[in-house]
């Protein structure tokens, strides 16, 4: 029997757990939610981080050692790091654009604004102490934090992937200044390891249509009340539409232009999202990157034709650093959060906001929420009032939602445009997912 594919079996499970999340919130079934039924969504997320480290490191080891030059890494580092900076002001400038013609904040009236600061006050107080910790921090620390002290302690915790990436690289280059003999043992362990870190994948995503449904319906039966969805209608609405602009139109248009997957735009385009959707949908059921980049990163060797050594560097990268939708909808709640309060910023102060979300965006955490985190930062040194956070509460996880599928979808355009740029585009392997699942 033909088995269903993986992207419409995930799409079934997210249906069906908004239905039944809806249902449980009907008959005020809420905490049976999330004490019966919200677990097995965690265990897929943990499930998803388990596997985060080890991937990273096996696939970064083998692809790097498989490279037969040093500085073939470099042009790929320099590329990967230009492209993921150009794309994300790119996004950041767009959403400053979008606000700045709708102009949604100023649809806010005077009660609801003092309704919403009243009921997040306290959520929105807790954002900010978290990002009061980041700020405290030196100009360069973040480059001090790329060594760690001891590698097992960068491995033990998912927030060090920039640290654990870091050990693979050197530890890969290594392999490659030895002479081959020395390290034949190595590499062929590495090999392996790799293997078996993409056959757990499989494994977990055999569970992904249930995990996905599990999670959907927890948000659902947690959801704040329809009436403060209603009242940020017009800001939730200006954020959709610069992701869906990067998601359906900015994204597979650079993978046409500049990746030219098939010959023209349409089958580019298709082939794009035929390859990726999984992803997708993956980082919309979880809002994390960093639990869907295991995920990412198989669909893109296996259906998209980048090749290790490409997509093993550039998609961790990317997933720590690249955040397009983040650094968007920062750009759009900050201006928002202005117009509500009656503030009218000047272009310099948008300038400022448009570098303050760029560096916000790099430096938030590939987890739900983290985006929000950061823009306390944009407020503050925009002289927006904080507690302007408890306005866009409300709305916020959707958003998150959205914005993750749009840094997973950026972070798959660069790696294909980089693979290509080196010669490192291809066919992708005839194995699919299907296949995979049938072996499994
Ligand atoms: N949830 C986003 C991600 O993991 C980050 C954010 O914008 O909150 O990509």
């Amino acid at each position: 029997m033909k088995r269903i594919p993986l992207h419409w079996q995930i799409l079934g499970g997210m249906v069906f757990g908004v239905l039944v999340g809806f249902i449980f919130a009907y008959f005020e079934l809420n905490q049976f939610v999330t004490d019966w039924i919200k677990p097995f969504g965690t265990i897929f997320i943990s499930a998803l981080k388990l596997i985060a480290i080890p991937l990273i490191f096996a696939s970064l080891v083998k692809g790097i050692s498989d490279l037969k030059d040093i500085a073939k890494l470099s042009k790929i580092g320099i590329r990967t790091i230009g492209i993921y900076l150009l794309t994300t002001v790119f996004a950041v400038t767009i959403g400053t654009t979008v606000v700045n013609v709708f102009k949604p904040g100023k649809l806010i009236t005077e009660e609801t604004r003092t309704e919403l600061v009243e009921k997040y006050a306290g959520d929105a107080e807790k954002r900010q102490e978290a990002a009061a910790e980041q700020k405290g921090k030196g100009p360069l620390q973040a480059m001090v934090d790329l060594v760690p002290q001891n590698f097992f302690k960068a491995a033990s915790g998912n927030g060090n992937m920039l640290q654990v990436i870091v050990c693979a690289i050197f530890f890969a280059i290594a392999m490659v200044l030895l002479p081959p003999h020395k390290v034949e043992t190595v590499k062929s362990f590495f090999d392996g390891l790799n293997e078996i870190v993409l056959k757990i994948i499989d494994l977990i995503m055999l569970y992904a249509p249930f995990g996905v449904a599990a999670l959907l319906a927890a948000l659902v039966a947690d959801a704040p009340g329809k009436d403060m969805f209603l009242a940020l209608a017009g800001y939730a609405l200006v954020v959709l539409a610069g992701l869906g602009f990067l998601i359906f139109v900015l994204y597979p248009t650079i993978v046409a232009l500049f990746a030219k997957p098939k010959k023209g735009f349409f089958a580019s385009y298709f082939h794009f999202f035929k390859g990726i959707s999984p992803a997708q949908l993956l980082a919309f059921s979880t809002s994390s990157s960093a639990a869907t980049l295991p995920v990412t990163m198989e669909r893109v060797e296996e259906h998209l034709g980048v090749e290790k050594e490409v997509a093993s560097f550039v998609l961790p990268v990317g997933a720590t650093i690249n955040m397009d939708g983040t650094s968007l909808y920062q750009a759009v709640a900050a201006i928002f959060i202005a117009q509500a309060f009656g503030m009218d910023l000047t272009l310099m102060q948008q300038l400022g906001i448009i570098m303050t979300a760029t560096l916000a965006s790099i430096g938030s955490a590939a987890v739900p929420g983290a985006g929000m985190v950061m823009l306390v930062i944009v407020l503050g040194s925009a002289g927006i009032p904080e507690a302007g956070l408890a306005l866009i509460f409300a709305v916020d996880r959707p958003l998150d939602m959205c914005r993750t599928v749009a840094n997973v979808t950026g972070d798959a355009t660069v790696s294909m445009v980089v693979a290509k740029s080196v010669d490192k585009l291809g066919d992708p392997k005839p194995q699919n997912w299907d296949d995979h699942l049938a072996e499994a």
